[in-house]
């Protein structure tokens, strides 16, 4: 067992932060209030290959896996960048194309989603079904040999922002006649697909939507993989990716919060010569979240490393626990950090206070706090399912 990252993967660390810290909270947030995206950081990014760190190399990736891409959120983040869409564009949707995508959409899709120049945002919450996917409504039927597809998404990300959009619709079986899962990989700007911009109260530079499919008609090779029964195991190729990155993004925001209110809490002086941080009323519960951070990075670690091992299902517990518990360490340290900066942590200026919206969201999307505990039960614990 080691604890060590590789020396690539500590120059990736090194190389990532630093371009972070060079654009920094303060880019973040002004993008976020004046309505615009983080181009500029998404595009140098990309150039850099961060991107596609976990993209094959011969569709121009690094070749690298989950690990290196939980560095890249995580190091973002940590730097007061917390691109949501990293865990939308290149760990989901790039690695369902890689694993179960056609020879054809491969290379169609992955060099763009590997140098930032394409994101493809992925669609999957309905608002009929909400956590239970069972109940999803969204229908393709066929017709000649298109696909036609209607349905309502909500809470996508980053649809303005895509040139696709990886729905999660459902087909009919023609064997048994059951409804099974099919993902479509949809133009953003196809005939029948409308959208709506959600009042979100997050400071954050991409948005969330209201998606409605009308008759979107997409021809047969949108059809993600080479038939229907890729369906349920794209579906599932997704899951671990997610997990463990947007868990990253939550530690290494976790990482950020503590670290602003540290630097500030050392120096401040009010009664006296001490500081602030000497009373531990003030630097405990920072101890305390500082804690519950390093504990989420070594699940996401461990989850990494399965994941990127091929260990899919104890990957799958692995990455519903680093979830858990990142979601709740980022909410814990940005909550503690804003107490132990007083008034200054309520200041858009001093940069803590704005990722509030974003951690309590955290605990929510892009699988709730609860959703984890009822897996972890059933898988874990051998418990009865509830619903
Ligand atoms: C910022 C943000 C970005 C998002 N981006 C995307 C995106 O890009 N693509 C996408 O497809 N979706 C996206 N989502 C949607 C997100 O995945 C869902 O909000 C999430 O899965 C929860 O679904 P819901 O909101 O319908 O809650 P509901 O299912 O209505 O649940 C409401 C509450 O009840 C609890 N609950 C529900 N069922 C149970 C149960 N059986 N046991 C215990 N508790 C239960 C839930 O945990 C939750 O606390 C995003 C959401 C947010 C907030």
């Amino acid at each position: 067992m080691t604890f060590d990252l590789t020396g690539e993967q500590d120059q990736l660390r090194d190389a990532v932060r630093a371009l972070g810290r060079r654009y920094g909270h303060g880019y973040f947030v002004e993008k976020a209030k004046a309505g615009e995206h983080t181009t500029e950081l998404w595009t140098e990014a990309g150039r850099l290959g961060y991107l596609g760190v976990n993209i094959p190399t011969e569709y121009g990736g690094g070749g690298g896996g989950i690990t290196e891409l939980a560095i890249v959120c995580e190091e973002l983040a940590a730097a007061g960048c917390p691109l949501l869409l990293l865990v939308v564009s290149p760990a989901i949707a790039a690695t369902v194309i890689t694993r179960h995508g056609t020879e054809e959409q491969r290379k169609r899709h992955l060099p763009g989603l590997a140098d930032g120049s394409a994101k493809i945002v992925f669609a999957i919450t309905e608002p009929e079904a909400g956590s239970n996917f069972h109940r999803l409504g969204t229908v393709a039927r066929r017709d000649g040999d298109d696909w036609v597809l209607n349905g309502r998404k909500c809470y996508i990300s980053g649809v303005d922002e895509a040139g696709h959009v990886l729905v999660v619709a459902r087909t009919e079986d023609s064997s048994t006649g059951k409804l099974k899962p099919a993902l479509f990989l949809v133009p953003t700007d196809a005939a029948g697909l409308t959208r709506s911009k959600l009042d979100m109260e997050i400071v954050s530079p991409e948005n969330q939507f209201l998606l409605y499919l009308d008759d979107v008609r997409v021809p047969a090779d949108a059809l993600l993989g080479e038939s229907l029964d890729a369906g349920l195991p794209a579906l599932f190729a997704g899951l671990n990716p997610e997990r463990i990155t947007v868990a990253a993004m939550g530690a290494g925001t976790g990482r950020y919060a503590i670290e602003r209110a540290s630097e500030y809490t050392a120096t401040r002086k009010v009664w006296g010569g001490r500081s602030i941080g000497s009373h531990q009323g003030v630097s405990h519960p920072l101890a305390h979240a500082a804690v519950q951070v390093e504990l989420a990075r070594l699940m996401i670690q461990k989850a990494a490393t399965l994941y990127d091992a091929g260990r899919d299902l104890e990957a799958g517990v692995a990455g519903n626990m680093a979830k858990y518990a990142a979601g709740e360490a980022a909410a814990l340290a940005v909550d503690t950090a804003v107490q132990a900066l007083g008034g200054t942590g309520m200041t858009t200026e001093y940069g803590v206070a704005t990722l509030l919206g974003a951690v309590r969201a955290g605990r929510i999307a892009p699988v709730s706090r609860e959703m984890i505990l009822n897996f972890v039960a059933q898988h874990v614990l051998g418990q009865e399912k509830s619903y």
